[in-house]
């Protein structure tokens, strides 16, 4: 089998707000259509790490390339690079004022300068996709919270990323609405998305995952492909690596 290239890679990567030294030499490669889980205590990086594969963050030292662009050459196009990057939050952000269709062509039509009607058909399709062809008209106060985060999804969908980032996507949601949701980013996975997933969810981690990212302190401190027999993968020390010495 031919290896699939790079969709992502992080070198070296360290990012500070003032002192504190947050993230300390991040290195990460993620393949086309690979799946990766990030898990770490809470404060250890790992949403901005995420923040900084789409530039959210300004990175203080190191590269990250998406699909062969290098996104810290500060001559890059960053709204371009950001275009093929979806991402999803812990809190929906969902325009309240705005039906659920309108919310998916609204990002459509002012970022990629679509027309009404193909933004409207992308919407539609991605609506479907998530389980929400219903829900085109609702307003987002009227979702679950679980229904609000597939819109959310499929928003992020509806603009034809090449990646996904999740931050902790089911965080936010009563445990009952979760599942929903995770059963969709594992239809995306299915269908050969490329996603990098911060999550506490570990049966997700270990049943989709091709690779779980443990985080602490700002480094990964193991990097490999999950445990599917054990029930607490990637939380064991590190059985052969040590903290990456970049
Ligand atoms: P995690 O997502 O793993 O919980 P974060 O990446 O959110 O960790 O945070 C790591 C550290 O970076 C924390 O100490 C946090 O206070 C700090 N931090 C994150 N974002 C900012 C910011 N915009 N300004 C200042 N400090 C920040
Ligand atoms: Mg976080």
């Amino acid at each position: 089998m031919t290896p699939s290239r790079s969709e992502i890679r992080v070198s070296g990567l360290h990012k500070s707000f003032g002192d504190n030294h947050v993230l300390r030499g991040i290195d990460l490669e993620i393949r086309q259509g690979e799946v990766v889980c990030v898990i770490g205590p809470s404060g250890s990086g790992k949403s901005t790490l995420l923040r900084c594969v789409n530039l959210l963050e300004e990175p203080t030292r190191g590269q990250v390339h998406v699909g062969g662009t290098e996104l810290t050459d500060p001559d890059v196009d960053i709204d371009a690079v950001r275009r093929r990057i979806g991402m999803v939050f812990q809190q929906f952000n969902l325009f309240p004022h705005l039906t659920v269709t309108e919310n998916l062509t609204l990002p459509q039509r002012r970022v990629l300068r679509r027309g009404k009607s193909e933004a409207a058909k992308a919407a539609a399709e991605n609506l479907r996709r998530v389980g929400l062809a219903e829900k085109a008209d609702a307003y987002p106060s009227s979702l679950s919270g679980g229904q609000q985060q597939r819109v959310a999804i499929a928003r992020a969908l509806a603009m034809g990323p090449e990646v996904m980032l999740f931050d902790e996507p089911t965080s936010a949601l009563d445990p009952e609405l979760v599942g929903d949701v995770l059963a969709v980013m594992r239809m995306l996975a299915d269908e050969g998305m490329t996603m990098m997933v911060v999550t506490h969810e570990m049966t997700f981690a270990r049943e989709v995952a091709d690779r779980v990212v443990f985080m602490d302190g700002g480094v990964v401190v193991e990097d490999g492909t999950p445990s599917r027999s054990s029930a607490t993968p990637a939380t064991t020390a590190p059985a052969t690596s040590s903290p990456a010495s970049s």
